[in-house]
């Protein structure tokens, strides 16, 4: 008898043959597909088959296709690892497991041919390593023991600024007492207070529980919005440590950014000492040097590369900048000074040593 998907329930309690061999599905899927590079596994249902995707390196790749019998087991093992008992009218849901050590958060949304999920691995920040060159982080630390500063790493969507402050909140966490306000949170950090804000209008609320609790360090993701930008810069000129993210082109764009959304340009000048700009870059694989094979899934991928943009802001910029100097001044005039890190020679060398594609090289030169 062919089972509906559209109308899926719990199959436990059921009477099911073969149904310790049908529970191990998922388990030998997780197994199958341990790679450090998969971030998500995609299943999507159809009529008589399941189509099974992974995001591989920022590629979307097909795995295998999943008999619809055998997706309705690998749902009932994800829901009761989730901590679903029963789910008889299914709605859109969420919840999280872990498997082997790495911790899954599933999503399920009905569609017209039954449940669509998607795992995403939530990553510990301790298994991840950002190379950051010695300048860079030299600047950081000079920042991190201070107080009312506002260190901002930007970048495009997908260009690892997150996983960059996460990193270096990880690094510097120790005998501070670090907040962060995530949507969703991205990696485990342990030793840091991680709250969820599931809505954009709860984070200025969240900030000023936040302020009562003696905090050394506030991590905020991405700053989207006018008032909760102001409150964030006020937050730092009243003496906090702030981290925070934007999505910006490049450093200069995110001064630009910042004034557009009306914060003074006397508090910008204050706490700003320091910009960031990144760019995740898909790293050869080093098995077929880029032109696909069985360990890179034919996507000519493994890992990544980040190239960094810095702009440490000096006196004189502050002083331009108070001034009222157009942005385009600004960057015509530090773009050659000892002050800006340029991410170029490193894109260079990166991609003479074979590092990167040709394709990846030019499109990231560009992109700047
Ligand atoms: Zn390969």
């Amino acid at each position: 008898m062919k089972r509906k998907p559209s109308n899926f329930y719990l199959l436990y309690n059921k009477d099911l043959k073969n149904y310790e061999v049908e529970e191990n599905i998922l388990d030998n899927f997780l197994k199958k597909y341990d790679n450090e590079n998969i971030t998500d596994f995609h299943f999507e249902p159809h009529e008589e088959k399941v189509d099974v995707k992974a995001r591989y390196c920022g590629d979307l790749i097909t795995l295998e296709t999943m008999g619809v019998y055998e997706y309705e087991v690998v749902l009932n093992k994800l829901l009761i690892n989730c901590g679903y008992d029963i789910v008889k009218d299914f709605e859109n849901i969420d919840g999280s497991f872990n498997f082997q050590n790495v911790n899954y958060r599933a999503s399920f949304v009905r569609s017209s041919e039954g449940i669509s999920c998607v795992l995403r691995k939530l990553r510990n920040i301790n298994d991840i390593k950002v190379f950051m060159e010695p300048l860079i982080l030299s600047n950081v630390e000079k920042l991190i023991d201070q107080k009312s500063k506002m260190l901002i790493f930007s970048g495009p969507t997908g260009s690892g600024k997150t996983t960059t402050m996460q990193y270096i909140v990880n690094k510097f966490k120790r005998k501070r007492k670090v907040h962060s306000i995530e949507n969703p949170i991205e990696y485990i950090n342990p030793g840091i207070i991680q709250i969820v804000s599931k809505i954009e209008e709860d984070k200025a609320d969240i900030l000023k529980y936040i302020l009562r609790q003696d905090p050394d360090l506030i991590v905020v993701g991405e700053i989207r919005e006018e008032n909760f930008a102001k409150l964030l810069f006020e937050s730092s000129i009243t003496g906090h440590l702030v981290f925070s993210t934007l999505h910006a082109k490049n450093v200069f764009l995110v001064l630009q950014r910042l004034k557009m959304f009306g914060i003074e340009v006397r508090n910008l000048s204050e706490s700003l000492d320091l910009i960031l700009n990144q760019r995740l870059i898909p790293r050869n694989c080093p098995f077929c040097q880029g032109n696909g094979c069985q360990h890179c899934y034919n996507t000519g991928k493994k890992g990544f590369i980040t190239v960094f943009e810095g702009l440490i802001i000096s006196k004189n910029l502050k002083k331009d900048f108070s001034q009222g100097k157009s942005i385009n001044f600004i960057s015509e005039k530090y773009k050659n000074s000892d002050r800006y890190i340029d991410p170029l020679p490193v894109l260079r060398k990166f991609f003479n040593e074979g590092l990167i594609s040709e394709d990846q090289y030019s499109n990231n030169l560009s992109s700047f």
